[in-house]
């Protein structure tokens, strides 16, 4: 009686943390989809206004929504360590200044 109650709770608890792992890959795999890592956003220096691609730089979106769009990087123009990072609109002529 107790031993299959036992087995039970294992059961469960198998249960539940296979079903966790499953989401968390599911959710891997919908910010690949999505383009959770970095197309479409860019860095722009605060300083000196030079602006770089945000995917070379290795900055990934949810890391960037969570500090406030505010991160610590290097300027490869002025040396500054201030940039900013902004969403890529479609006009792509205001990127080249
Ligand atoms: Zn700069």
């Amino acid at each position: 009686m107790e031993n299959s109650q036992l087995w039970a709770g294992v059961r469960f608890a198998a249960i539940m943390i296979s079903g966790l792992l499953t989401l968390l890959l599911l959710l891997g795999l919908l910010l690949r989809w999505t383009g959770g890592y970095a197309p479409g956003w860019i860095l722009r220096c605060t300083s000196c206004g030079h602006t770089g691609d945000a995917s070379k730089a290795g900055i990934i979106r949810i890391g960037a929504r969570s500090w406030g769009k505010r991160i610590v990087g290097h300027c490869s123009q002025c040396g500054g360590w201030a940039l900013s990072l902004e969403r890529r609109t479609n006009d792509t002529s205001s990127l080249d200044r």
